[in-house]
């Protein structure tokens, strides 16, 4: 009789249900967000809890077997897409909100629940779940966790690592590290959990978290202007910073990104006239807090020092979904300039505008059938670029190149909160030194010593 092969092995610890193959797995999408190849996985395995993944795990070291670990499939790094004769491992149906501590504001929940669900049940109980981003539909926390996701809201209540009270996770061998912190205070030696957080699914697999909440604000303020400069915007900022109640949002778009978005959408601008530079300043408080006099008091200041020449406020939810939609407006976009190059890098504020000018000019040069269109999350230094449509292979390795190349000399990162994944790792070298990288490998063979999680991602596998 023949050993049994690892599917059998799977089979028999995570029942039919949770391996699937041949025409079940057909029926599945198994790649994310992003335009990286991916091959079809020799099986997509479902655990149903930890022991699960951790039974998953412990027979795919056995035998040696690469596993691609898939959150919501909202990534935009291409890092849960299975590369050939590797396994994939979803996390989907750990989706159990466990616990919410509505005193403490805390709560503990599987990794594959998603973003929006939890931002609901937090909502009905008094509570919020502030990160918040485009993908919040499908995007899941233990994916969230994965890649340190970012989002709109950062500039007031940080990325995700900063609301990570706590962490389980499978190691590669099946080991599961339980570090379900519920208490911000936690020095007892190293704080392991941080190494996992934004590490690709490279290092181990979440599979709970526990998360510290913020208070439910009821009043949220949100504004469009029209805005002379990009040196305007740089001090409205300012402004914002020091004089406005509960900012939570500061996002901007150059006038290129705001055209074509409203293109793409078929919907006309909220303002009369045009501006170099377009400007999204939400803020969110208690209602009895004056936040909208605050907003109100703001702008006044900010038209009359010159820094804003037009405004719209939303005055109803349906205005706010209208004006952040432009902002968000990237999925529409992106069907009408494929293929493309998008990028999501950081730089420090001040030289965001040089950076911008010179990638204008450079790509325009280069390119100038594609359209270069730049908008970003102002408040953190992050800006994104979508550069297309690229009919020919070699001149979208160009624009990355040339982009990249820049950045490095700009001093900034080649991934502000997307991640690395497989479509940055050859550019790795531009924002980390060869003694970062190196640690980084040291790490991953320490922790992987099979090399079986997520291998080249990040960086290439060692051979
Ligand atoms: C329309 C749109 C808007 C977006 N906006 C933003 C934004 O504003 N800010 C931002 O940061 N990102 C944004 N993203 C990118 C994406 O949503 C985030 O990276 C998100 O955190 C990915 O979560 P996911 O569950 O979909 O992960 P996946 O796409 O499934 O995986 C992403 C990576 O994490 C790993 N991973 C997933 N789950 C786990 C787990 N449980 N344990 C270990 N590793 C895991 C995967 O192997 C992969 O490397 C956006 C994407 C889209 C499509």
């Amino acid at each position: 009789m023949n050993p049994p092969n690892i599917i059998d092995r799977l089979t028999d610890a995570l029942g039919v249900s949770g391996v699937l193959t041949g025409e079940r797995l057909q029926l599945r999408q198994t790649h994310d967000w992003s335009d990286a190849s991916a091959a079809p996985p020799r099986a997509l395995l479902l655990p149903a809890d930890t022991a699960q993944v951790a039974a998953a795990l412990r027979i795919c070291h056995e035998f040696g077997c690469p596993v691609a670990v898939q959150g919501g499939l909202t990534g935009l790094a291409g890092g849960a897409n299975p590369m050939e004769g590797e396994i994939a491992l979803s996390l989907a149906r750990l989706d159990t909100i466990e616990d919410l501590d509505s005193v403490a504001g805390t709560v503990l929940v599987q990794a594959g629940v998603t973003l929006e669900k939890l931002q609901q049940s937090c909502a009905e109980q008094g509570w919020a779940f502030p990160l918040d981003l485009g993908a919040r539909g499908s995007c899941q926390l233990g994916g969230n966790a994965a890649t340190n996701a970012g989002g709109s809201r950062v500039l007031r209540y940080g990325m995700m690592r900063n609301l990570i009270l706590g962490l389980e996770v499978v190691m590669p061998d099946g080991t599961v590290l339980t570090m379900l912190d519920r208490v911000i205070k936690n020095n007892a030696g190293f704080d392991l959990k941080q190494l996992f957080i934004g590490s690709e699914g490279t290092l181990g697999v979440i599979t709970r978290l526990s998360l510290a909440l913020a208070p439910q604000q009821s009043e949220q303020c949100t504004v469009l202007c029209g805005v002379p400069s990009f040196d305007a915007a740089l001090h409205l900022l300012r402004h914002a910073k020091v004089s406005l109640l509960g900012l939570s949002a500061f996002e901007v778009m150059w006038q290129g990104y705001f055209e074509a978005s409203l293109q793409a959408k078929r919907s006309k601008s909220p303002l009369s006239d045009r501006h170099p530079v377009y400007v999204l300043v939400e803020s969110v408080a208690d209602a009895r807090s004056g936040a909208s006099q605050s907003m109100e008091a703001f702008l006044e200041q900010a038209i009359e020092a010159g820094l804003v020449v037009d405004a719209v406020v939303a005055q109803t939810g349906a205005q706010h979904e209208e004006l952040w939609g432009i902002r968000e407006g990237v999925s529409e976009l992106l069907s009408l300039v494929r293929p493309c190059a998008t990028f999501d890098v950081s730089v420090a504020i001040t030289r965001m505008n040089e950076l911008v000018e010179r990638l204008q000019v450079e790509l325009s040069a280069a390119h100038p059938d594609q359209q270069h269109l730049f908008f970003g999350h102002l408040g953190d230094g992050n800006l994104h670029l979508i550069s297309g449509p690229y009919a020919n292979h070699a001149d979208l390795e160009h624009a990355e190149n040339l982009v990249y190349r820049c950045i490095g000399a700009f001093e900034g990162s080649i991934s502000a909160e997307h991640g690395i994944g497989v479509v940055k790792r050859d550019f790795l070298h531009h924002s980390r030194s060869p003694a970062e990288i190196s640690l980084m490998r040291r790490l991953k063979a320490m922790l992987d010593p099979q090399g079986i999680l997520n291998p080249g991602r990040v960086f290439a596998a060692d051979k």
